[in-house]
């Protein structure tokens, strides 16, 4: 039996995995099999240079910080399988927690299943991912690509003001292309996108194409007005995908308390669940922050409250 399973491997289930470690509790980090849809290590693993992440004033690369992560954790004595959960049972303790045939028992879950940025689904959007399209201004915003550039945000959401205002400071212009006539954003922050200098607003407009090559990646989109059909182009260096976050929650439906927008539900200032036992962490119940740094102090949240509950039960 397992004292404590953490499903997904991103930093919330890496720095959960660290801190439950050095509890000496061995845990066991389910990080996904690698997938089109599951990335082991998480979102950071599509992101090329991360330069917010204290500690590192040079900038460290994703998938370098991730995998940093992990020796960390298993330096302690975390162990980490490529496996996905694909069905648990949360009704009776021990948990069940499944993989294709392969079953654990577990004192603790930890979910760490993180959320997935939405895309339009356009095959340009992959083939030009961390080429110029990202879905985190954030993370990539300040990048040199983009740096006195024209760059494209998609959506209507307060996500995309947010996006398009970060932008804003090193684009030389922003364009939000939105699909209808109205923001859906907050009034305040859809009013300061309206109103900046550098932003455009292309109203009732999706994008129809990104364009690039190999050697640039992205030079621009091409756009068309969905009242009159009208196809334009704008010349661009990034376009970034601003359309919402789906979390990895599909699971634990029936299972675990979730909300209305399907992410978990955690108690105030704690990352327990509606089920005793079961914590979350990152993005998975977060759809305010969800930065790297935020997913894996709430990773050091879940590994302390999950060890303070074990240590409770066997006490
Ligand atoms: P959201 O509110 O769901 O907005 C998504 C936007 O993308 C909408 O404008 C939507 O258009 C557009 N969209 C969706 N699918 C599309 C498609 N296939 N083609 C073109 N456009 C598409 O998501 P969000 O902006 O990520 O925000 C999620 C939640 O987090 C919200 O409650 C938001 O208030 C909150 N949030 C708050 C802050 C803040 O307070 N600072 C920052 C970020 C997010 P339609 O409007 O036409 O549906």
């Amino acid at each position: 039996m397992e004292n404590i399973l953490i499903l997904g491997g991103g930093p919330a289930g890496c720095t959960s995995a660290l801190y439950t470690a050095r509890a000496g509790l061995s845990p066991l980090c389910l990080e996904g099999e690698p997938s089109r849809d599951i990335l082991p290590g998480g979102q950071l693993m599509t992101t090329t240079e991360v330069e917010n992440f204290p500690g590192y004033p040079k900038g460290v690369n994703g998938a370098e910080l991730m995998m940093d992560l992990k020796k960390q954790a298993e330096q302690f004595g975390a162990r980490f399988v490529y496996k996905t959960a694909t069905s648990l049972d949360f009704s009776k303790w021990p948990f069940t927690v499944e993989s294709n045939g392969i079953t654990w028992e577990a004192k603790v879950v930890i979910v760490a299943t993180g959320a997935s940025a939405r895309y339009l689904g356009l095959e340009s959007e992959q083939k030009f991912l961390n080429r110029g399209v990202s879905a985190c201004a954030t993370c990539d915003g300040a990048l040199p690509r983009f740096r006195g550039h024209t760059v494209v945000v998609v959506g209507g959401g307060d996500s995309a003001m947010e996006e398009a205002l970060f932008l804003a400071r090193f684009a030389s212009r922003v364009h939000v292309l939105h699909r209808r006539d109205q923001f859906r954003a907050s009034k305040i922050m859809g009013q300061r996108v309206i109103e900046h200098e550098k932003i455009s607003v292309e109203w009732n407009t999706v994008p129809d194409e990104i364009l690039g090559n190999d050697k640039d990646g992205v030079t621009g989109v091409r756009i068309r007005d969905v009242n009159t059909g009208e196809i334009r182009e704008i010349e661009c260096a990034g376009y970034f995908s601003a359309i919402g976050h789906k979390p990895n929650t599909d699971l634990f439906v029936g299972k675990l308390e979730l909300a209305s927008d399907g992410y978990l539900v955690t108690k105030p200032d704690s990352s327990y669940t509606s089920v005793d036992g079961v914590f979350a962490c990152g993005d998975v119940q977060d759809r305010v922050y969800r930065q790297a740094i935020t997913a894996a102090g709430s990773g050091c949240m879940a590994a302390l409250d999950a060890t303070r509950w074990l240590e409770a039960q066997e006490a």
